[in-house]
């Protein structure tokens, strides 16, 4: 039986072959190769069967895979950034990047970066993975609408979070360890970024709070890496407008956001877009969000009738 997932995934995977079917992917790829714009990527926790997949498409398409520091240089220098060019990055550490991306990055020579919640890593798994799953021990509202955690001041949330970690154990771990966040940081395809202390939202934090997510996990992650840690990525994405002064005077370069467009130096260094990649996506999707192709299709399906009913709901990740 169907689970609404694979529904959701079917549904991707049409809408997928249509977009290309219009020769848009073809149009983008051309755009990208006489543009000087950086295509950033982030993934989760992919299989290595779509990795692998998704990176070929752009070594077979001819593009350049830029370095975290290759993109800072080129902001510091002012230098335009390489036509076909793509950044790939991670967000979170998971666990299995281990065995499914880093074997691949090592073959191919391939920089990544990782972006990594310190207070994540020593509990070993997400808050909100552990909240998901424990939902019915949460106190209410959360226990009825788990997804308020996302929304409430980082105070409450902490604490909420807290007491269920004290209630009910986190078992497996599904987030890197430090050792294996020191080990990776020894590749030299590998830079290490901090993705917050909490994995908490920028938004929903207080002035203080801002600051210690900022600057107690860069000095942690530097101790734990040995390297600077010039790069944050914002969790679920989620800025505002003090965030690129609190990086600024902790010593970071550069900020990245889940804006959907291709990086160029007309960017603010604190607000970086970057694409998502779907990790149970096809690769035809998956190509689609690459380009920023995505997101204007679906939210034009979704506003036409009759198809409203049905994709709007399939379609929503
Ligand atoms: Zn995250």
């Amino acid at each position: 039986m169907l689970n609404g997932r694979s529904v959701r995934n079917i549904a991707a995977w049409m809408t997928a072959t249509s977009i290309r079917a219009t020769g848009a992917i073809d149009r983008a790829n051309e755009n990208a190769t006489e543009t000087n714009c950086t295509l950033g990527l982030y993934f989760h926790n992919p299989s290595r069967d779509l990795f692998v997949r998704i990176v070929n498409w752009f070594r077979k398409h001819g593009y350049r895979f830029l370095s975290l520091n290759d993109l800072e240089s080129c902001f510091n220098t002012a230098t335009p950034l390489p036509k076909s060019s793509v950044w790939i990055s991670f967000d979170d550490a998971w666990r299995r990047n281990l065995t499914e991306v880093i074997p691949v990055i090592q073959d191919w020579n391939l920089p990544v970066t990782v972006f990594v919640p310190t207070e994540e890593v020593r509990r070993g798994r997400f808050w909100f993975t552990h909240a998901a799953r424990n939902a019915d021990a949460l106190p209410e509202p959360f226990r009825k609408n788990v997804s308020q955690l996302w929304h409430v001041p980082e105070s409450t949330r902490q604490r909420v979070v807290a007491g269920l970690f004290e209630s009910i154990s986190p078992g497996d771990r599904e987030v890197m360890c430090v050792a294996e966040i020191t080990e990776i940081a020894k590749l030299p395809q590998v830079t290490i970024g901090s993705h917050s202390v909490n994995h908490a939202l920028m938004p929903n934090c207080d002035e203080e709070q801002l600051r210690k997510e900022i600057n107690d996990s860069k000095r942690d992650l530097e101790q734990w890496s040995g390297r600077p840690v010039r790069a944050f990525s914002y969790p679920n994405g989620d800025f505002d407008k003090r965030t690129a002064r609190v990086l600024s005077e902790a010593g970071y370069s550069l900020g990245f956001t889940t804006q959907e467009h291709a990086i160029t130096l007309a960017d603010d260094r604190y607000y970086l877009p970057r694409f998502s990649i779907m990790d149970d996506g096809s690769l035809t999707e998956n190509i689609c969000h690459a380009f920023g192709l995505w997101s204007p299709v679906v939210n034009a399906v979704k506003a036409t009738r009759p198809h409203r009913e049905f994709l709007s709901k399939e379609l929503n990740y």
